[in-house]
């Protein structure tokens, strides 16, 4: 067996999101006005959106990219978006004390709504589907831990339930045993499929150089 398995013979080397979203304008080689209020280096969400801001307010901005706008990370990832982070409520509140994690955990579900919001007043067409999440228990301890958990993640903004599974061991396996899993589902909040490509680059802004 060779040390690298082949690639499916259906493999394409492009971002998945490019698939589906219109050709970009060639916007190299444009020319750069002499002053901005602004200039902003990267296009991606991060310099597409902090670009949008500072004109929607009236300045005169400039995006700077050096390929093309959304090149990096912003078109080459899953395309999920929901509140919270690696760490769920419990374990923010003994790194950063209770009130300084509410405090993030809020941002991170406003950050969420501010995306939709994005969306929709922008008519942008991402393909969104804002339908709520599932996460697998992967342990008992977990599992425990998301019955736990769930009151705190809904009193923080984002309606969650622990629902029980029974799941049965694995074959040839003689550390699992069956446990009470627990499949935590969480209410709205969550947008899956929707194309990150399309949803940074179709409100790009106009005067983007790349
Ligand atoms: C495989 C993968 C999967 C992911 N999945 C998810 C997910 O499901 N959900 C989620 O929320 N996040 C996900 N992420 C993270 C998310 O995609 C990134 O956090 C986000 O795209 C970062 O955006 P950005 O604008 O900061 O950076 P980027 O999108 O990387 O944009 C930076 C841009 O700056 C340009 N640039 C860099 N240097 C210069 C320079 N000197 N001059 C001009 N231009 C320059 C680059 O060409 C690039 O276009 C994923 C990331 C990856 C890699």
């Amino acid at each position: 067996m060779p040390a690298t398995p082949p690639l499916n013979s259906d493999y394409e080397r492009r971002p998945y999101w490019h698939a589906g979203m219109p050709a970009l304008p060639d916007r190299s080689g444009k020319g750069l006005p002499d002053t901005a209020d602004a200039v902003v280096i990267g296009g991606g969400y991060t310099g597409v959106a902090a670009g949008r801001k500072l004109a929607s307010s009236g300045a005169r901005v400039v995006v700077l990219e050096a390929n093309t706008l959304g090149w990096g990370a912003s078109t080459r990832n899953g395309g999920i978006a929901h509140p919270g982070y690696k760490w769920g409520p419990e374990s923010l509140a003994k790194r950063h004390g209770r009130e300084l994690a509410m405090r993030l955990f809020a941002d991170s579900v406003e950050a969420t709504e501010f995306l939709g919001r994005t969306i929709r007043e922008n008519g942008i067409d991402a393909d969104a589907r804002w339908n709520g999440y599932a996460e697998l228990a992967w342990s008992r301890a977990d599992a425990e831990h998301f019955t736990r958990e769930a009151p705190l993640r809904t009193e923080w903004g984002t309606p969650s339930r622990a629902v029980p599974l029974l799941l049965s061991p694995r074959r040839n396996s003689p550390q699992s045993s069956p446990f009470p899993a627990r499949c935590r589902c969480v209410a709205r909040h969550s947008a899956n499929s929707c194309s990150p490509s399309a949803a940074a680059i179709s409100d790009a802004p106009s005067n983007a150089a790349t």
